[in-house]
């Protein structure tokens, strides 16, 4: 239990017994002391567990901080709309590449790598807020450095406040590039003064706040902006073990004629490699290639370096995480256990929906609505509890009639008698057993899960309440 508890800490999710991809496991090992070493295969082949793994004290700071190596830096560009961000990010990629290389640039990247007097910065592609919360909600927290684009002619606007939230709840360094320094209508003074009042003092006003005027169009302002981004990545001393597992975030996905589905990504440690098998979310594959931002070919990527993934089933989930597996056996296993976890999850959420359409159509003998309910538990005792809570509810215009109420998951039988009986499920800490999903995909049947009591009453409570309007 502690174990599981690290792990909610993580932000993961698991069920005791359930496997998990050994980037994870080496970050527990590490909360306690230990460093992560992975099983050893035999030679000769042999089933290969991934739970099973051996760690070893160390001392910390021993070994790992040797493995440790300085990265990019990863930078987010957000700001109101107009305030320049795309100029910003285009002028950049452009400014920073070599004649060249010019031909490899016309196609759209999510991310690129520039270099700066030698240092290397990677920027998201992508501005707005919509990226940067989507992939943090997701557990991406990829970012950095937010770069907070305010125009000199507009000053803050909403836009601005909200990403100042976003960057300041995430608890991201925010340097401010004040654009459009080039219009004579421009007024850095007011900018600064606003940024003030939003508790962002620059350093000229006394504060931390690094601020820079650039104008995106002239291209003004930029070189000290890229130098100011490479110190302060020195600063905040970014690094990663390009050696361990490899682990990378996708922050764009999509289908392209001949490649199939590919995924763009930033590398977040480890060293991603072609050959490499993965776990995607509920998808398991196997790096086939891999392109860099230029389009070229490449056959690896270290950490904080965006790379093109090809080698995808199925077009992954911005926001998930690609993990290096020991293999594509174990990639799969670990595969076929999400797509289960997930197929429970939509049920619930697509359920939740229909449920009172249900109870609508069904009027019993006494002239009232009836619900009919197949009730399942964890245990008895919770069975007995739920049922006596739910013969509590007092309506008088629906009638409830619980057909069945047992301990255990939820069976294919379960399924079947709802559907015959025009019953709702509702299981109560308990899973959907594989051959009932398939029934219930079949048959229509509603099932909803819960984990907590009283939200399990209240839902059959409200949509009885609800029935009442539509019936009069
Ligand atoms: P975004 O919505 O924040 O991505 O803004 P864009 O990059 O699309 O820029 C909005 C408009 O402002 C475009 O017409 C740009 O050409 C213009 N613009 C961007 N940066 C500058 C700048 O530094 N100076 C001037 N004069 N115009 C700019």
């Amino acid at each position: 239990f502690v174990l599981l508890a690290d792990l909610i800490k993580l932000q993961i999710f698991v069920a005791p017994h359930q496997a998990i991809e050994p980037d994870i496991a080496a970050r527990v090992c590490e909360l306690h002391g230990f460093i992560f070493e992975r099983e050893k295969r035999e030679k000769g082949g042999g089933v290969h567990k991934i739970e099973e793994v051996v760690v070893e004290p160390a001392a910390p700071q021993d070994e790992p901080e040797d493995l440790l190596q300085l990265r990019p830096p990863i930078i987010t560009i957000m700001g109101h709309v107009d305030h320049g961000k795309t100029s910003l990010l285009d002028y950049i990629r452009k400014s920073t590449i070599t004649k060249g290389e010019a031909g490899g640039i016309t196609q759209h990247v999510a991310a690129y790598k520039v270099e700066h007097e030698g240092k290397p910065i990677t920027f998201i592609d992508t501005p707005g807020h919509a990226i940067f919360s989507d992939m943090r909600a997701r557990g991406a927290d990829i970012t950095d450095i937010v770069v907070l684009v305010v125009a000199a002619n507009d000053g803050i606007m909403p836009q601005t406040l909200e990403a100042i939230e976003h960057a300041k709840k995430a608890k991201k360094t925010i340097i401010v590039a004040i654009n459009k320094v080039d219009l004579p209508s421009a007024n850095v003074m007011r900018v600064k003064t606003q940024l003030a009042e939003k508790g962002l003092q620059t350093v000229d006003y006394g504060g931390d706040v690094e601020a820079v005027e650039i104008s995106a169009l002239t291209g003004v302002g930029i070189p000290a902006l890229l130098e100011l981004l490479a110190l302060q990545a020195e600063v905040l001393e970014l690094k990663a073990n390009p050696k361990g597992n490899a682990r990378a975030a996708i922050i764009e996905a999509r289908v392209q004629p001949g490649r199939g589905a590919t995924a763009s990504v930033i590398v977040e440690t480890g060293t991603l490699k072609t050959g490499t098998p993965f776990i995607c979310g509920p998808f398991a594959g196997k790096v086939k290639s891999l392109i860099n931002d230029r389009g070229e070919s490449v056959k690896e990527a270290k950490p904080g370096t965006p790379v093109e993934v090809i080698g995808f089933d199925e077009m992954p989930n911005v926001g998930d995480s690609l993990v290096e597996m020991d293999s594509i056996r174990a990639a799969q296993k670990l595969a076929d256990e999400r797509q289960l976890d997930r197929r429970n999850d939509r049920l619930q959420l697509t359920r939740k929906s229909r449920m009172e359409d249900l109870f609508s159509n069904v009027i019993d003998g006494t002239g009232k609505a009836a619900l009919k309910i197949v009730l399942k538990c964890d245990v008895q005792g919770s069975v007995e509890a739920i049922k006596n809570a739910i013969g509590d509810i007092k309506s008088d215009k629906v009638n409830t009639q619980v057909i069945i109420a047992a301990a255990g998951p939820i069976t294919e039988g379960d399924i079947q008698m709802a559907s015959s009986a025009d019953a709702v499920v509702l299981g109560f800490n308990v899973k959907v057993e594989a051959n009932a999903v398939k029934a219930v995909k079949s048959e229509g049947v509603q099932v909803k899960l819960y984990s907590i009591v009283y939200e399990l009453i209240d839902q059959v409570r409200e949509a009885m309440l609800g029935l009442l309007e539509p019936l009069t």
